[in-house]
């Protein structure tokens, strides 16, 4: 494929998957194998990084790895892995884990799971909720201290510049909303959930949500005073910068607030959609969200999920999912065209990646799909609210993860235009994440297949959800 004269993309000549049941069950054994064959590779050539300080990190370490194994776990009856596979997951989570994390003082703007102490903190406490009694007793205890010191300090913290997903405030949130989820599903040895529910509970997350609202607000104060005119009514400052994106900014921070329980959330609902409107009239312009604000017109356009549109249309099906009667037709257009450009300049030369890649962009559509087909004839379809057709967004996903399939590391030809990621084989940039999608999207597969049926947990984005919390981040 030719690329473009940025070089960050490539043209995208595609044919879009036709979605009928043979395609469909043709591309279930292809993604199905390539979540095997991926987690062999590895499995060989991971290694475990014992000694190495980025086994804490979700985003690039060891610990991605772990939670790629828990998330499979969870859907592996519905994959159909083999018995033999299956039972050895368990296993695999701890292998990538540490096996205890001594007790660290948070630091804000360090206190998210997905690149912090907190991360493994969160993986072992859920891990072991599902699976008593796997770890031992000092684990658990020095994973709990280092969960609840980030709460304390998250909820205690009024400095602006640390709420975005990655390193702040919206991921530690989501960390405690799967905890919750496990919590409520009844997982775990009950004295370890009496622990928990101390200070995970209805008043922390909402204690949470409000710091994080406020921060918002004074956040779009700043921004009024500093550029002399009105952002969007919440707007969260990073290193000097308002950020966007999923991973760093307002898309990310909202698409996690949505998932909290409605009670907590409504009495926000207002600023939250007068933000949304905001970020849409900006991508309006020609379908890409920029990286940061104030926009500036002519910057090159990031097509990834960190920065960028598809952050937006992950937003929107968050949004959609949660309140599907408050959607605002004036929304539409404006998505139909953030779709297209996703679509036509998501083919990121730097690979098959979840953060800056071609998966992390295919899942906000799955995630429509998934929606839709759950919901038919109810008025969350995607169809009723007039957006593109649901087997479109379902085509275009499957197209490009497809073709992620066929990407460094699970392929090494030396001419494949494609880069190979930094850490080839971790949840954000490279394979573990890959894997993670390629398996959301057998599922959805799986339930249009069934005539509407849920045939699994479709778990969303790693980190950021989409479909709510499933207990398992
Ligand atoms: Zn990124």
């Amino acid at each position: 494929m030719s690329s473009s004269t940025q070089q960050r993309y490539f043209e995208n000549q595609l044919q879009p998957l036709p979605t009928d049941d043979e395609t469909l069950e043709q591309a279930f054994s292809k993604l199905r194998e390539a979540v095997l064959v991926g987690m062999r590779l590895i499995e060989r050539s991971a290694g475990r990084q014992s000694t190495d300080r980025r086994r804490d990190s979700v985003y690039t370490g060891s610990a991605g790895i772990a939670l790629m194994y828990m998330r499979i776990a969870l859907q592996g009856n519905a994959l159909e892995l083999p018995e033999e596979t299956l039972s050895q997951l368990p296993d695999l989570v701890l292998s990538h884990l540490p096996s205890y994390v001594s007790g660290q003082d948070p630091r804000p703007g360090h206190i998210s799971p997905l690149d912090s102490h907190v991360g493994p903190s969160v993986l072992l406490i859920l891990h072991e909720l599902r699976y008593p009694k796997s770890i031992r007793n000092s684990a658990w205890n020095g994973a709990v201290i280092n969960f609840k010191a980030a709460i304390d300090l998250a909820i205690a913290d009024t400095q602006l510049g640390g709420d975005g997903v990655l390193y702040g405030k919206a991921g530690l949130l989501w960390g405690m909303l799967n905890v919750s989820a496990a919590l409520a599903e009844g997982l775990g040895q009950d004295r370890h959930r009496e622990e928990l529910e101390e200070f995970i509970n209805e008043d922390s997350i909402r204690d949470l949500v409000e710091n994080i609202i406020e921060d918002g607000m004074a956040g779009a104060e700043d921004y009024k005073a500093e550029f002399g005119h009105e952002g969007p009514e919440l707007a969260w400052p990073w290193h000097g910068k308002y950020y966007l994106g999923a991973l760093h900014g307002t898309c990310g921070i909202l698409t996690i607030l949505l998932q909290c329980p409605r009670g907590i959330i409504k009495p926000h609902f207002e600023p939250i959609v007068s933000t949304i409107t905001a970020l849409l009239e900006i991508a309006s312009y020609n379908g890409h969200l920029p990286a940061s604000l104030p926009a500036r017109r002519r910057s090159d356009p990031h097509v990834q999920i960190c920065h960028g549109s598809p952050g937006l249309l992950l937003l929107l099906d968050t949004f959609r999912g949660k309140f599907p009667s408050k959607y605002l037709s004036e929304w539409r257009n404006t998505e139909a065209k953030v779709s297209f450009a996703v679509w036509d300049e998501g083919l990121v030369t730097k690979g098959l990646g979840l953060c800056h890649g071609v998966t992390g962009n295919a899942w906000p559509w799955l995630l429509t799909a998934h929606m839709e087909a759950l919901s038919q004839d109810s008025e969350r379809s995607g169809s009723a609210l007039g957006l593109p057709e649901a087997p479109d967004r379902l085509s275009k996903a499957l197209t490009y993860l497809i073709h992620s399939t066929e990407l460094p590391p699970i392929v090494q030809e030396p001419l494949l235009p494609y880069g190979t990621p930094d850490n080839p084989f971790s949840m954000f940039e490279g394979l573990a994440g890959a894997i993670c999608a390629w398996a959301d999207a057998c599922l959805v597969i799986k339930t249009w297949l069934s005539g509407k049926e849920d045939a699994g947990p479709v778990l969303g984005l790693p980190g950021l959800g989409g479909m709510g919390p499933a207990g398992v981040m």
